[in-house]
This record gives C-alpha cells, structure tokens and sequence, in this order.
C-alpha cells in the first residue's frame, strides 16, 4: 500500500509516492496562486498524476497526506488563513476527498517537515525535536514525544514570531524583534538597505546602490566568501540573533535535537560561530547537554515526506 503526500506552498505544489519508508515517485509544477480553485485544481492534478503512476505500477493508494502553507483548523479539515495562498475558511478535507475517493490528513506545511526531520531525517528516531526553516521568512515545527505540538487552535510553533529582541526592528506580523525580523532573508535585506543608506563603502553595498532592491541572501553570503567585511558582519550578526532564539528554545522545551533547514543555510558558515556562541551564553546547561543542533537531511523533500509520515500515521502503517 502506498501513500500520497503533498507539499503546498506559495511558488511549488509538490507531491510524493510513499511505500515502504521511501520515495517511489515525485512530481511538481508551480502553484498558480490566481484563485482558490487554480490552487485546488493544481493540488487534484498532482494526486492524478501520482494516483496513475500508482495503478501503473499495481500499488493501491491508501490516503492522502498534505502539508500546506496555512493555519488549520485540524478538526474540521479547513484552512482558515494563508498568507501566501487565496484560501479562506476553505473546507479542504472534505473537498479533497469527495473528488478524490480517498481520506486525506492535513497539517501545516512547517510542522510535517518538522515531522519528517524528526522521523526520518537529521534527528531520526529522537523523540523531542525542533525543526527551524531559515528562508526569506522563519517557520518551524514542534514535535513533542514523537507528535507534532499544535497548541489550542492549531497556531503554535510560529517560531520566526519569537521575540529575540523586545525593542528591535518591526516584523511583517506587526510585533517588533521577531527572530524572522532579525535572522532571515528579509530581514539581511533590510539590513543591506539600512547600511546602503547610510553610505558606507564595499563592493556588496555598491552594488546594493547600482541596483536597489530586495537583495537576496545568497548574494550577501557570496560577498562574504569574496571577503566583503559588511556582509560577513550582517551575517554573524544574523547568527547572533538565531542562537539567541536557538537558546530560548532549548530552555523552553529541552529538546533532542533542534534542525536547522532553508536557503539560508548557503550562508550558514558565516553565521555559526555567533550562533553557537549565542546559544552557549544563553542556554541552561543541563537542556544544551542534550540539544543537538543540526542540519536537516531532507532538503525539499521534507514536506511532502512529513505528510505521507502524517497520513501514514492517520490511517495506519502502509504495507
Ligand atoms: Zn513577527
């Protein structure tokens, strides 16, 4: 028997074949995010195409599993908001299954690849795990005791709205000194600009001024490589705020292990000293004896696996 899980964000709908612990088949496409039903006919093409590949193969299809980028209400099945997607109080569940036949599980995208790391990734078989995506934003999961921790409404574990820094800049969430205002991709950037403005000389500011914009992290982290003193001081300084996070983390929850995962890591070697140290100064000793921190091993794969782990266990071991 095998199972479906998909991963459903604002730029990619990707979708796996899971049987047995493995990967047997993927597919994706670009999410066409113009209404509510371009986003729901992208995600019923990429259950066809598995479901086709599927019977070609003779293996029957036991649920589906969907991680998607969105706060959900777990009991009824709906997605109550998403930022990046046009769903509002969208009874998804349901939908899903009435065209597809089959029963479906949902959780949010962020926390099945929690799931995932925690299962079958970097912190494989621990028990209590925190898993961080380092992007343009910050997202995470919370798995307690083996199981993803959803809090009263299904809203926890927005890790990138931990205040790091109670005075510091405003975050897209409207609080100020967010861990996502100080250590991701938009926050660098805002950085990048800040500094740009006040005139200061180097080759990635100069560039920045030639042409202003959102810079991307990996630009940054290439100047860095290149030496640039201002990129390597954004990036440590980026590194400080996230072991800060890191720490408080630990001292919340005394995890096994918290995983790190997102395009940020590409610039992780110029953040991991401060983090590290920021992680020593501020974290209870006895809870950082047993925190590993580490990469995660799934890459982009860790949504769609974390909801056919998800569904698996919804509907039981798929043999
Ligand atoms: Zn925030």
């Amino acid at each position: 028997m095998g199972i479906i899980g998909l991963d459903v964000g604002g730029t990619k709908t990707a979708g796996i074949l899971w049987k047995d612990g493995k990967i047997v088949a993927r597919t994706w496409e670009r999410t066409d995010v113009t209404s509510q039903e371009t986003v729901l006919s992208g995600i019923l093409a990429t259950c066809r195409n598995l479901l086709g590949r599927a019977s070609s193969d003779a293996l029957r299809v036991k649920g589906i599993g969907l991680g998607i980028a969105g706060f959900i209400d777990l009991e009824e099945g709906v997605i109550t908001e998403a930022p990046n997607l046009p769903f509002k109080d969208l009874p998804i569940r349901e939908i899903l299954e009435d065209e597809l036949g089959l029963p479906v599980a949902l959780d949010n995208d962020a926390n099945v690849a929690a799931l995932a790391e925690a299962k079958v990734g970097a912190a494989r078989g621990l028990r209590h795990v925190i898993h961080l995506t380092l992007g343009t934003g910050i997202g995470g999961g919370i798995v307690i005791d083996g199981n993803i921790y959803h809090g009263a409404r299904g809203a926890a574990a927005e890790i990138g709205h931990m205040i790091v820094k109670a005075d510091g800049p405003r975050c897209n969430c409207g609080a100020r000194g967010c861990l996502e205002a100080l250590a991701s991709g938009v926050a660098l950037a805002r950085r990048v600009r800040e500094i740009a403005e006040q005139g200061k000389p180097s080759p990635m500011l100069d560039e920045y001024r030639r042409q202003p914009g959102n810079y991307p992290a990996s630009k940054i982290a290439e100047h860095a490589r290149k030496g640039d003193e201002t990129a390597v001081s954004l990036l440590r300084e980026a590194g400080y705020y996230l072991g800060v996070g890191i720490a408080s983390l630990i001292n919340l929850f005394n995890p096994e292990a918290i995983t790190l995962s997102g395009g940020l890591l590409g610039a992780f070697s110029f953040m991991e000293d401060t983090m590290l140290a920021a992680v020593e100064e501020n974290a209870i000793a006895i809870s950082r004896r047993s925190a590993k921190i580490l990469r995660g091993t799934l890459g982009e794969d860790a949504g769609a696996m974390g909801a056919a782990l998800l569904a698996e266990s919804s509907f039981g071991e798929c043999r």
